[in-house]
């Protein structure tokens, strides 16, 4: 198999990404905001009983973690891992007096194994009230970059000079965030910096990521084509060649699987 990625959900009605090798699988936040759906999500794709080894959870956002997943996670005893700051956010917001409680695992800033995984937080500015990481995960010698919700593009940049893959993401496009106005969008990378961004990681790198995928799609603000179509009128105005895969995940469904080699 080496390292997989597949994006399950994307969107801010639920996000849930699913890395995995022969050895070990774990997931990138886990909102699904109901447990039938959660339960069936798992089916889906981990199996049943689920072959899961952990949750790593980006911050404490509804669309990131929740009640209904956290109960089906501490039903089946899987360990989740965030931040210090972010258990106890977790706990505050979402979880009760329970039979079979979550077994949250604070992680610091320092790298941290999780199978044949090794996962390096990236913190990233996001909500001022809400402390939130990106990641970097190695296998082996690959090295896959993933980071939704944040909003200055340099907090990541460093991290993906090297990357075989990159999950971003693109949150918006300028003229419908006017059309539609929302403060908390400005949390989050619009198309332009998005495309900004990836476009800078390539000038300095002298080989293409295998793929990059972007990721946490405004519904009401965004479309695939638009997002798109600034990563590609960005390159091509910098005189930068897009040479590798771009894909933008489904909001609401399991995108393809990424095979990194
Ligand atoms: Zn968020």
């Amino acid at each position: 198999m080496g390292l997989q990625f597949q994006s399950l959900r994307s969107s801010s009605s639920g996000n849930c990404l699913l890395v995995r090798t022969d050895q070990t699988a774990i997931l990138l936040d886990c909102g699904i905001t109901t447990q039938r759906a959660c339960r069936r999500l798992f089916d889906q794709h981990l199996g049943s009983p689920p072959r899961l080894h952990a949750v790593v959870v980006s911050h404490a956002h509804g669309d990131h973690i929740c009640y209904s997943a956290l109960r089906v996670l501490g039903d089946q005893n899987i360990p989740i891992h965030c931040h210090g700051e972010v258990v106890q956010q977790i706990q505050d917001k979402h979880v009760g007096d329970w039979d079979c409680p979550p077994r949250l695992r604070p992680f610091s800033c320092d790298t941290f194994q999780i199978g044949d995984l090794e996962v390096q937080p990236i913190e990233v500015p996001h909500d001022p009230d809400f402390l939130t990481f990106g990641f970097v995960i190695r296998a082996g010698r690959k090295k896959i970059v993933v980071a939704t919700d944040f909003h200055q593009p340099q907090a990541v940049a460093e991290h993906l000079a090297d990357a075989d893959f990159i999950f971003v993401e693109a949150n918006h496009d300028l003229e419908l965030l006017r059309l539609h106005w929302n403060p908390s969008s400005l949390f989050h990378l619009s198309n332009p910096k998005t495309a900004e961004l990836l476009c800078q990681a390539r000038k300095r790198r002298c080989r293409p990521p295998q793929a990059v995928m972007l990721g946490h799609l405004s519904r009401q603000r965004n479309t695939d084509e638009l997002a798109m179509t600034a990563v590609r009128e960005r390159f091509e105005a910098e005189e930068v060649a897009l040479d590798f895969r771009l894909a933008v995940a489904p909001r609401y469904a399991a995108s393809e699987v990424i095979s990194i080699q």
